[in-house]
């Protein structure tokens, strides 16, 4: 039998890393090991009960059959009201797209408008799955590190310097995937203030953890900031993360409407719809009672806040205040060049979380995958107790180095 050989568009992608950890962390549990996994990416909550309730009514009343590829009346109006509510700005249908998933919603919008060569800008540290979605799709990615000085986020000074005239795309994540930051108003009005200037790029913004927020404002979307720009920016979200919905793969966005018609054409090839049951449930998700979404997020905030206090503590590592999502992006700059007890040299952020599973028996996320070391990411999307037990013992193997 001839050997399989998959497509260039395969070769040229890698993984995702989160998964890759998340299966590393099954393994080891398979083998017996007790692992304080730090690395989850989805919510610990169960979906709440009235979101259940709406997708198994939807099931009673044989709502389970092919819907329109832009979702059903229901949704759609969901849809409609949470965009406006959120960019202050109207849409119509034929400005909105669903999915399964904000990820097939961006991973489309990418294959609806990359062709070879074109650029996509992605501010580093940036969720892992945008540069391998833009190489997927022919698109070139241009990394642009954001330091820690800027709060890990993109500057006009910046991002002008990365536009080019092939530039199709800049990605904005607001709160990000790993670094919990934040853009202020201003800083989209400072942004928006160069895009204002480059009429042919695009702008997706991926507001997937808007929901997840600390401060006492609303996450600002540049389309609120900037509504003369809302012709061609993309803001993608979805219910996963707000209502702890991921594994019903429901995801949306607002854009321009020759530029969603093009996402709908391809989906009508792909997928047709996402689940008609996800579908109730989201539209359950979006206009029901909120309140899990308040509980939850002040679950998260005591969270983040013994975490934080407790990296913070110890020597060698420190990180930020995160104002949204459930990460957190530690420097661990100060434990690079140290030895473990075992002889070997913690020689770069991927290292030190081996060194972190391997002596604490607490996995996390290297910085590396994000685009930015020495860092590590941890999610805080796991109990208090889980958090508090990892980071005595981060703290032990950190004091163990020498
Ligand atoms: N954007 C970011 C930044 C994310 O972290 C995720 C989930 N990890 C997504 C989009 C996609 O989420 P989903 O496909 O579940 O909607």
């Amino acid at each position: 039998m001839p050997e399989f050989v998959p497509a260039s568009r395969v070769t040229r992608i890698k993984s995702s890393p989160s998964v890759a950890a998340a299966a590393r962390v099954r393994e080891l549990k398979a083998e017996g090991r007790r692992i304080l996994d730090l690395t989850v990416g989805e919510p610990d909550f169960d979906t709440p009960q009235h979101i259940k309730d709406a997708a198994i009514a939807a099931i009673g009343r044989g709502e389970t059959k092919y819907t329109s590829v832009t979702g059903t009346p229901e949704l759609q109006r969901a849809i409609l009201q949470t965009l406006e509510r959120k960019t202050g700005q109207p849409y119509t249908p034929a400005e909105i797209t669903i999915g399964g998933g904000g990820k097939q919603v961006i991973f489309t919008a990418f294959m609806a408008t990359l062709d070879a060569g074109d650029e996509v800008v992605i501010p580093a540290p940036y969720w892992v799955s945008y540069p391998d979605m833009v190489l997927a799709n022919e698109g070139t990615p241009v990394i642009v590190p954001c330091s820690e000085e800027t709060g890990f986020k993109l500057t006009p000074e910046v991002l002008a310097a990365a536009l080019t005239d092939r530039t199709k795309w800049v990605i904005l994540n607001t709160p990000s995937n790993p670094t919990g930051a934040v853009y202020s108003r201003d800083e989209l009005a400072g942004l928006a203030a160069v895009l204002r200037e480059h009429p042919s790029v695009h702008v997706l913004t991926d507001e997937i953890y808007d929901e997840i927020h600390f401060g006492a404002e609303p996450i600002t979307s540049l389309v609120a900031v900037a509504p003369e720009l809302k012709d061609r920016v993309l803001v993608t979200n979805g219910v996963s993360k707000a209502y702890a919905m991921t594994g019903w793969r429901l995801g949306y966005a607002g854009g321009p409407a020759t530029l969603v018609a093009a996402i709908n054409k391809l989906q009508s090839q792909m997928s047709s719809c996402p689940s008609s049951v996800s579908q109730a449930a989201a539209a359950a998700a979006l206009t029901g009672d909120q309140s899990f979404v308040r509980e939850s997020v002040a679950v998260y905030r005591e969270r983040r806040d013994a975490a934080v206090a407790g990296l913070n503590a110890i020597e060698g590592l420190h990180c930020a205040t995160p104002d949204g999502a459930f990460y957190a992006y530690v420097n661990c700059g100060g434990v690079i060049g140290k030895t473990t007890p075992g002889g070997q040299l913690i020689a770069n952020d991927e290292d030190f979380t081996l060194y972190l599973l391997d002596a604490a028996s607490v996995a996390v996320i290297q910085g590396s995958a994000y685009g930015v070391g020495p860092y590590f990411r941890i999610s805080y999307a796991t109990g208090l107790p889980v958090i508090e037990e990892s980071i005595a013992a981060i703290e032990k193997s950190v004091l163990a180095l020498s």
